[in-house]
């Protein structure tokens, strides 16, 4: 999705703010241009505020706003399917360099040479280090393999507990070989939205107070509140951006 716009098309401040901001980030060498008194962090502020004032100032020009944002994700696209045909082309030549090299060593072979001399070069045949191929995976017994697998952590500490002791050494290592649990979130947001029974008034809205009943406060009255998970909340008005 084109936005027909080149690079020197789009109105180009902000983009050069941003370019600016990644060049003072990934300067290594940047002390050595900072003028007395500047430090990288006073610069980057610098920079900070003057994104913040053009977006405030381009965010009452709506259309300002959507060039930039559509124009960023027609570049990220476009980086994208540069990325994939540069990784067709390096295969390409693999594929080139890997053909040329099982012709020298089948010519090396047939005429008994394990080494030529070049002016500037040497073609020699060494030995592999010994690698193991496999030809039928189906065959290779389950010993010999590793599985992959994302499992809830309820059902982790299930087979946890079933394991027997000496294969807990092993379990714990496949564990920390792993990327460290994610919290799984439709689940979280399914409890956060489950309504129990308030335990202030245990789920009869009132509560006596002093001389009165009254309304209960943790549930309004209602007698029900949203279940908490520990370390988590259900974020209601949290906005996204669509741009059409
Ligand atoms: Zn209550």
């Amino acid at each position: 999705m084109s936005t027909g716009l080149t690079l020197f098309d789009i109105e180009t401040d902000l983009l050069n703010l941003m370019l600016c901001r990644e060049a003072v980030l990934n300067d290594p060498d940047r002390s050595a241009v900072l003028e007395e008194g500047e430090t990288r962090e006073s610069e980057l502020e610098l920079i900070d505020r003057a994104i913040q004032e053009r977006v405030s100032a381009e965010i009452a020009k709506v259309d300002g706003i959507a060039y930039y944002l559509r124009e960023f994700e027609a570049r990220e696209n476009a980086a994208d399917a540069e990325l994939r045909r540069m990784c067709t082309r390096k295969v390409a030549w693999k594929t080139r360099r890997e053909r040329l090299q099982e012709m020298v060593i089948a010519v090396m072979n047939a005429t008994g040479k394990t080494r030529l001399e070049g002016r500037a070069n040497t073609l020699k045949l060494v030995k592999n280090p010994p690698s193991v191929e496999i030809a039928q995976p189906e065959l290779v017994p389950t010993e010999y393999k590793k599985l992959k697998v994302t499992m809830p952590y309820t059902l982790w500490n299930a087979l946890w507990e079933a394991c027997p002791k000496e294969l807990r050494e092993e379990m714990l290592a496949v564990r920390l070989g792993r990327e460290d649990s994610e919290p799984m979130k439709s689940k979280i947001t399914e409890a956060l939205k489950q309504r129990v029974q308030c335990g202030g008034c245990a789920g009869s809205g009132r509560r006596y107070h002093g001389v009165d009943w009254n309304d209960c406060p943790d549930c309004a009255g209602t007698g029900k509140v949203n279940q908490g998970v520990p370390g988590c909340s259900l974020v209601r008005d949290k906005m996204r951006l669509v741009v059409e």
